[in-house]
């Protein structure tokens, strides 16, 4: 083979940083697997970041390694398939919001949660809108991201010899992760200042590059800031509501402000929860400045904004007192030109009321054009909560409306999964149609295999095949690559056909699922136990069962989402779990917030069952719940519980995740699952109804859990036929992929926000 000149390494080296430097590679399945060969040890020690991969291999090894023409070739392909994302067209953004291009959507959300290596996601809320950016991507809508830096991000778990959580945390070293400064037009990095309190804060901010889009995360870590305002930038959601309020100064108001530096005009300033709600200050301030009445400037700003809220739980709405909020808004309220008092009102239900702190909600709902809840039952709940705000009006009429969330299905398939559709989508769909005698289709196949559909656009092979048969299929297929057809349901019923895939096939790739996340499993709980190094011992050879039903937990340790639920039936479980023919194991994870003792001992109480109690070595609780954790759980789990109280759980996402890498749901019917369940596609914790009694409600969903485990899942999963398959357990698997998949995925999510509050008609 010819070697390489350099003009060609320089290129492929240099498109190799480029795709490091993009989050595009964290859903590519290509460019992970060449990142991960090129320091398999560092892959898994630097945990999957390309970034630091291209700084553990020197430059010199990588121009050697890429004299070998395989590799070589596959980073031809990455680099060029990376580049067509970004260059594709025209796209569904062009055809459907064509004003955002030039006037984005400004979508500010405390957390973001993209990636393992850039933790600075608490849960659920961040990684949404993580998922929500990477869907605007895929979609191609004009869309801008802000948040803040977390140098030290959220906090690690680690777990002490008494099974309590403690808190440690890890600095964020830029230069290992993808991002890059934002730098002003001399190539310093661009600075800005919010006045929070009696101070000027300063701060820098960093682009992320997820896709097409760009995101901005603020950072006040600058010497001339004071430690105080230095270290707002510290953690997510850290310290007392003093930090809490400034830091919600400088993400609202510090990012309009940065949009403004940059010359971003947004058309649309989307509040991912109240957190960002002080945004609409500073767009009336700028309004103010012009020489308006205050009322014009609310009604300006208010047709500027949306809001979602996203927690129907108390605590989860951010409060402050009149006084905090007057000694933080100190400086800034003299711009502003508003009366205190008439400040103050805007977060009050009753603006009367002196006692009455100040909620962000109340501020985000009273200055935003339109709001929504995220699932039905939660729309419901919400309009119900805030009724109080629209006296007159009726609860239906309560102007809150719900979009279900989604997930950024292609980002959440684990590894084997992203392959298995790979193979199936090439090679073998190729002979699929040749053996049923569509010689045409296999010549589309394998071309569709080997190209683009903007090459395809020019070949008579795809005008036949748009002309032939199963065209709806055919032409949906035609107008995009399989990456984005995931969020089509016609896509995953040809995909869920058995004459397509077998149940063999998925049963096998189920296997090699659970076997990947029990190993992994079995690896952490070594290091656990190696770290604390006390006398407990753990048997790592016989922990876990390769071949038992594996029921997965993991999410925040929020109360209300009652992780030891399953636990109440104590002995049964232990029964269950000692089953020889039809063993049943767990495996936990999760963080409790630094300042919940309640959750924290929960957390306690089932790592102390995973060790001392009848349950050893088939219950297990993995430290420090993250998103690869995530990702491994809810792919190599048979059975993905969730059993919040209900209706407190908002939407819920994980159970979301599970379904697409064919992982069963069995939940309580609040949030999504209780739009998505059908019956078939997985399993169901009581009925469409709740009491308002917890201890009732507990007492009820304890029995109601217990019953449907060993009526309906327990037997359905061990029912085998002659060849060892449990036929009827795989084809919900396939009823899940087609009822869930497309419909609960961020890509049908970001096309209704975008239709609906975007760019309403
Ligand atoms: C998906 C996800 C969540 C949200 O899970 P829920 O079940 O919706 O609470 C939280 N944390 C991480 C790391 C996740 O990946």
């Amino acid at each position: 083979m010819k070697s390489l000149v350099k003009a060609e390494l320089d290129e492929l080296v240099a498109g190799l940083h480029r795709v490091s430097r993009n989050l595009w590679w964290t859903w590519d399945q290509e460019a992970q697997e060449i990142f991960g060969e090129l320091s398999p040890r560092g892959w898994q020690n630097l945990y999957h970041n390309a970034v630091a991969i291209l700084h553990e291999v020197s430059d010199y090894e990588l121009r050697v390694r890429l004299q070998d023409g395989v590799l070589a070739d596959r980073v031809r392909r990455v680099v060029a398939s990376f580049e067509a994302y970004l260059n594709e067209a025209p796209t569904w953004g062009d055809e459907h919001a064509p004003t955002l291009m030039e006037h984005p959507v400004a979508y500010f959300s405390a957390e973001f949660g993209f990636h393992e290596t850039l933790p600075i996601a608490a849960g659920g809320l961040g990684i949404l809108a993580g998922d929500h950016a990477k869907s605007a991507s895929d979609l191609d809508i004009g869309f801008v991201g802000i948040s803040l830096f977390y140098r030290e991000g959220y906090f690690q778990q680690t777990v002490d010899a008494n099974n309590w959580q403690t808190e440690f945390y890890d600095r964020l070293n830029p230069a290992n992760l993808p991002v890059e400064p934002v730098l002003d037009m001399h190539g310093q990095p661009l600075i800005c200042e919010v006045d929070i309190a009696l101070s000027k804060v300063r701060f820098k901010a960093w682009r992320a590059n997820v896709g097409r889009v760009p995101v901005y995360l603020l950072d006040a870590d600058l010497p001339e800031n004071e430690q105080a305002h230095r270290d707002l930038t510290l953690h997510v959601y850290g310290g007392d509501s003093n930090t809490r309020i400034m830091q919600e100064m400088l993400l609202g108001i510090g990012g309009v402000k940065l949009l403004r530096a940059l010359d971003v005009q947004p058309s649309v300033f989307h509040m991912n929860e109240g957190h960002a709600a002080f945004l609409t200050l500073e767009l009336m301030r700028e309004k103010l400045e012009h020489g308006t009445t205050v009322a014009d400037a609310l009604a300006r700003t208010k047709a500027e904004c949306v809001f979602t809220t996203h927690t129907p739980v108390e605590a989860g709405h951010d409060r402050f007192s009149a006084e905090l909020l007057d000694f933080a808004m100190h400086k800034f309220r003299a711009q502003l030109r508003v009366p205190f008092e008439d400040l103050v009102a805007l977060g009050r239900v009753n603006p009367k009321n002196p006692k009455e702190p100040f909620c962000m909600t109340v501020l985000a709902l009273k200055l935003s054009r339109s709001a929504n809840a995220v699932s039905e039952l939660h729309g419901q709940v919400s309009r119900e909560m805030w009724q109080c705000l629209y006296p007159g009006r009726s609860v239906a009429e309560v102007p809150i409306g719900h979009i279900t969330n989604g997930v950024h299905t292609l980002g959440w398939l684990k590894g084997p999964v992203r392959k298995f559709w790979r193979r199936k989508l090439s090679d073998e769909a190729a002979q699929h149609a040749a053996t049923k005698g569509l010689e045409q289709d296999a010549a589309f196949w394998q071309l569709k295999a080997k190209s683009n559909w903007k090459t395809l656009l020019n070949r008579p092979e795809f005008w036949e095949n748009v002309d032939g048969k199963e065209t709806a299929f055919w032409q949906l297929k035609s107008k995009t690559t399989w990456k984005t057809f995931l969020n089509t349901r016609e896509f995953w019923e040809n995909l869920a056909d058995p004459e397509f895939i077998s149940d063999e096939e998925i049963w096998a790739l189920r296997y090699q699922l659970r076997r990947e996340l029990l190993e992994f499993t079995r690896r952490r709980l070594l290091l656990q136990h190696q770290r604390l190094a006390h006398g407990d011992f753990i048997r790592f050879d016989s922990l876990l069962n390769n071949d038992a039903l594996t029921i997965g937990f993991a999410r925040r340790f929020a109360t209300y989402k009652r992780a030891p639920l399953i636990f109440q039936q104590f002995e049964s479980i232990v029964r269950l779990a000692h089953d020889q023919k039809r063993p049943v194991q767990f495996v936990f994870a999760g963080k409790a917030h630094p300042r919940d003792e309640a959750g924290k001992r929960f957390i306690q109480q089932i790592i102390h069952l995973s060790k001392y109690s009848g349950l050893q070595g088939h219950l297990v609780f993995i430290e420090n719940y993250d998103v690869h954790i995530a990702r491994t759980m809810v792919s190599g789990c048979d059975v993905w519980l969730n059993n919040p109280r209900r209706p407190l759980e908002a939407s819920g996402t994980s159970g979301m995740k599970a379904a697409a890498n064919g992982c069963l749901n069995f939940s309580i019917l609040d949030g999504w699952w209780r739009e998505a369940y059908d019956g078939q596609n997985g399993f169901a914790i009581g009925a469409d109804a709740h009491v308002k009694d917890v201890e009732e409600q507990d007492r009820i969903d304890s029995e109601n859990l217990f019953r449907t485990l060993t009526e309906e899942i327990i037997p359905c999963f061990y029912r085998r036929d002659e060849l060892g398959v449990p036929r009827e357990w795989i084809a919900k698997i396939r009823h899940a992929f087609v009822t869930i998949v497309p419909q609960f995925s961020t890509g049908r999510m970001v096309q209704e926000y975008t239709e609906k509050y975007y760019v309403p008609e």
